[in-house]
């Protein structure tokens, strides 16, 4: 191994006020077969840390914001090292050939104590490609191909839109995450690594007629994450500015994919950056439904009643547990994202998660809830706009939810809040949602407590809503 960069030095709080990157390039000879990348700095590795710092990599063909052709990883602080080939690479890192040229190792300033921190970063380079960091995608890995009987005809399909495995910063495989997925009998599944898309041809070769992978990367940024489902390439994340954000999601959209805010909540972490961005979807409901998710609820509610039309999701954000670790409480579909789809391709599901036509539920078997609207014989569900014309008369059915909560909700606040006692339940009232604007249904958990308010109830299951015609609403 030849030594191509062996620098050293010391980040300041000042230093991360300037900027949260740092670039440092270096020189990679013709014949190159195998580069590694290794960090250190004062305090990796330990939760506590005060300073903590990212480490990413680009190649030759590009380094500058939005250009992604030179972008080769990105392990933010999961990894002390690197290890790229022609045709292997360490989780989080694409293979391919070791152009020579100007390459750069980036830092991210995620943390910087306020005393500073020393990094030290080496990165050596063989003209042996020698043995493989991490085996090649193979088509046929764990894919169960047996095809579904309904794959064809619209209907409720079940998933999950946010899940992490080994290509960021889970402990687990991408391979068992995906085996999860199948176990629970989940119709689709939305891998969103941290800032890396190095787990797409995983998801391309394992995809099945049972199980629909959605290539997505989570944009991890120091100031608020962002999922983006159905990228054909990596998305850039290097954001500070409201104005960078908005060129990030031109950029997703430019390419097909949706984007959503994740976790608007105090620890999850929150979104800093301006609500008026033309996010597709808000993650309102987040892993199970007592961390914080009433904040993210809050969150897109704010949205809906400041008239923005934008459809809520869940996410489990599971980070796959290594083999025989982990808890039955807390696994991929929990919540479960329901979305009512043409067929299981990527683009019906994101087309249905544009349109809202989803239904979150705590489990994928969890009650199950529905609304739709009706006037004379005319019928909607969740997502359309009702025609103007009087009130609808609004229908609620709740599948196995009995000695659980109804509740329905306009942007005029409460309408209805009534027990469930027997299964399936009915709930029916009229109202016109030109002046209410749209309405959404919750299905809240038993009361233990006469004084328990609905917002302290644990969400059971939630629709997304059915909107009035604009009209005089904002
Ligand atoms: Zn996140």
């Amino acid at each position: 191994m030849r030594t191509l960069l062996h620098w050293e030095g010391d980040f300041t709080p000042a230093d991360k006020a300037t900027s949260d990157y740092v670039l440092l390039p270096f020189e990679v000879p013709p014949g190159i077969a195998r580069l590694e990348v290794r960090y250190a700095f004062e305090g990796q590795g330990r939760p506590d840390s005060p300073s903590v710092i990212d480490l990413g990599l680009f190649d030759p063909r590009g380094v500058d914001f939005l250009q992604a052709e030179g972008f080769r990883g990105w392990s933010g602080s999961a990894r002390r090292e690197a290890i790229l080939t022609p045709r292997a690479a360490t989780p989080g890192y694409l293979p391919g050939p070791i152009f020579p040229g100007r390459w750069h190792v980036i830092l991210g300033l995620y943390r910087i104590a306020p005393q500073g921190c020393t990094c030290t970063v080496i990165v050596q380079a063989s003209e042996d490609e020698g043995p493989l960091p991490h085996p090649p995608p193979e088509a046929g890995g764990p894919a169960d191909r047996s095809e579904p009987e309904d794959s064809g005809r619209a209907r409720w399909w079940r998933g999950d839109l946010q899940s992490h495995s080994h290509h960021s910063d889970a402990p687990g495989s991408l391979e068992d995450l995906v085996a999860a997925a199948r176990r629970r009998g989940l119709d689709f599944l939305a891998v969103t690594e941290h800032n890396t898309v190095s787990h797409f041809p995983y998801l391309a070769a394992w995809s099945g007629p049972d199980l629909l992978l959605i290539p997505g990367e989570e944009v991890t940024t120091y100031y608020g994450h962002m999922n983006a489902w159905g990228l054909s390439r990596w998305l850039d994340f290097r954001c500070r500015t409201a104005e960078q954000m908005r060129a990030v999601i031109d950029a997703a959209h430019a390419m097909g994919a949706l984007v959503s805010i994740n976790h608007p909540k105090t620890d999850g972490p929150p979104w800093e950056y301006p609500t008026d961005l033309p996010v597709d979807a808000v993650e309102a409901w987040q892993g199970p439904w007592p961390l914080r998710n009433r904040e993210s609820l809050a969150f897109w509610d704010g949205l809906l009643r400041a008239g923005r039309r934008v459809a809520a999701v869940g996410g489990s954000d599971k980070h796959q547990d290594p083999p025989g670790e982990g808890t039955p409480f807390y696994q991929v579909g929990h919540p479960t994202t329901w979305v009512y789809a043409d067929s299981r391709t990527i683009p019906a599901i994101l087309s249905a998660i544009r349109s809202g036509r989803v239904v979150i539920t705590a489990d994928v078997d969890a009650p199950w809830i529905e609304l739709t609207a009706e006037r004379g014989d005319q019928r909607w569900m969740v997502g359309d706009e009702v025609e103007p014309g009087g009130p609808a008369r609004i229908r609620c059915v709740v599948q196995e939810g009995k000695g659980m909560h109804l509740r329905l909700l306009t942007r005029l606040g409460e309408q209805a809040f009534v027990p469930v006692d027997r299964s399936p339940f009915e709930w029916t009232m009229a109202l016109d949602l030109e002046k209410h604007g749209y309405v959404r249904a919750e299905l809240r958990g038993m009361r233990h407590f006469a004084e328990e308010m609905p917002d302290d109830l644990p969400m059971v299951a939630m629709t997304n809503p059915i909107w009035g015609a604009r009209g005089a609403n904002p």
